[in-house]
């Protein structure tokens, strides 16, 4: 064997694996990584079908397909009043995941500081470390996990490259406000500090609250990289597709790294996407979709003893189990999995240092019967 250093020495394998592959092997319902088990559209496996059938099947342009770019340009300026160029502004990518980890290495140099707020979306911190970035973790707690600006105010500092956002937010349901808009314009003003806005759950936001995109805010767009999936949009999350928006002084940097990253991301599934887009309906009604879901969803678990955190948005509900247990919630999402037959994610591992709130996450984007079943099976804990 030849002896490699680890770039990432303590990098576990992802929660979302490890749990998918408990679910599997002990034959549990899997409301743990995120994931529809219902189909997407028929027309748009019918679109693809036809893009492949009809020879798109070569390499598409780098940047992504023109039409789908401009389908996208469109659907951002229009919903956010923005003006984002489908030329310079706009790279289709292969899911969230390559936007989120181009946009870091396109950015971080060594030493620069990124501020995350946890719990965190689990590829944020290794991909900052891996370029040599260093994490400035600021922990949020239950049950609100509101971002506390005063403390951000005190990390912030002429080191700090970038702060990452992500609303709503994974795996707690929040979403930030105009308070917190107003917070952030506030800190980041006169400084160069880049914002990486995960926004992969734009659409799914209940209520009736409105989804607070870093587009809409001329201040904090033009020194933002969002994010985005149409893994989400179309419930389709094995497609891997998903773009990145920015001002085109930042783009041009992102897309030096993309094109020997991915170069392109498959070109019958972008076809099909440029054509299915033009239906708004496709993703002006998930709000109401999973709103239901997390509805019934909610009204079941309320008979089980574990207690509902908030759920503003995302298609994740968090709860609590510390009235009635104190094992740790690793622990607890194992036993559970394998006794009760419902698998979840524990929420400290979203925590750099493991922080554990008891509590679990379970993902409502599954259909009625599943839920049901789950709900069944978890009123029997306890
Ligand atoms: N960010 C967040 C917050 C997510 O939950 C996910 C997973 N769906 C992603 C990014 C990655 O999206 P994709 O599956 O399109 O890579
Ligand atoms: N975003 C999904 C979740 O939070 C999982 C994505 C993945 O498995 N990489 O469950």
């Amino acid at each position: 064997m030849i002896p490699v250093v680890s770039k990432l020495p303590k990098t576990p394998t992802t929660i979302f694996t490890v749990m998918s592959a408990l679910a599997a092997e002990v034959g549990a319902i899997n409301l743990s990584q995120g994931f529809p088990d219902y189909d997407c559209a028929p027309e748009l496996t019918e679109l693809v079908y036809k893009a492949m059938k009809e020879g798109h099947n070569q390499y598409a342009q780098m940047t992504g397909l023109p039409a789908l770019r401009e389908a996208i340009a469109a659907k951002a300026n229009t919903l956010y009043g923005a003006d984002y160029d489908q030329n310079t502004d706009v790279t289709v990518t292969a899911g969230g995941t390559q936007a989120l980890f181009t946009a870091i290495s396109a950015v971080i140099q060594p030493n620069d500081e990124v501020i995350i707020f946890e719990p965190a979306y689990d590829a944020y911190a290794p991909t900052v470390k891996l370029m040599g970035g260093v994490v400035r973790a600021m922990e949020l707690t239950p049950p609100d996990y509101r971002i506390p600006w005063d403390m951000v105010k005190k990390l912030v500092s002429v080191k700090t490259r970038m702060i990452i956002l992500n609303s709503p937010h994974n795996p707690t349901g929040t979403i930030l406000d105009e308070n917190d808009i107003k917070e952030l314009i506030t800190i980041v003003k006169n400084r160069d500090i880049i914002i990486l806005s995960d926004e992969v759950y734009e659409h799914l936001v209940f209520d009736g609250k409105q989804h607070l995109s870093m587009a809409l805010y001329p201040e904090l767009r033009e020194r933002s990289f969002i994010a985005a999936s149409f893994g989400k949009l179309f419930h389709t999350t094995g497609w891997k597709i998903g773009y990145c928006l920015a001002p085109a002084y930042l783009m041009q940097e992102f897309r030096k790294i993309h094109q020997f990253n991915v170069f392109s991301v498959n070109t019958p599934m972008q076809v099909a996407a440029a054509e299915y887009l033009k239906d708004e309906s496709v993703y002006l009604g998930l709000a109401d979709f999973f709103q239901r879901k997390r509805d019934n969803f909610r009204e079941g678990l309320s008979q089980t003893r574990f207690e509902l955190l908030p759920c503003h948005g995302s298609y994740f509900q968090s709860v609590s189990y510390s009235n009635f247990s104190d094992e740790k919630d690793n622990e607890l999402a194992v036993r559970i999995a394998k006794e009760f037959g419902v698998a979840s994610i524990p929420v400290s591992a979203f925590y750099n240092k493991g922080t554990d709130h008891h509590i679990l996450r379970f993902c409502f984007a599954k259909k009625q019967e599943t839920l049901d079943k789950a709900v069944e099976r978890l009123m029997k804990i306890g």
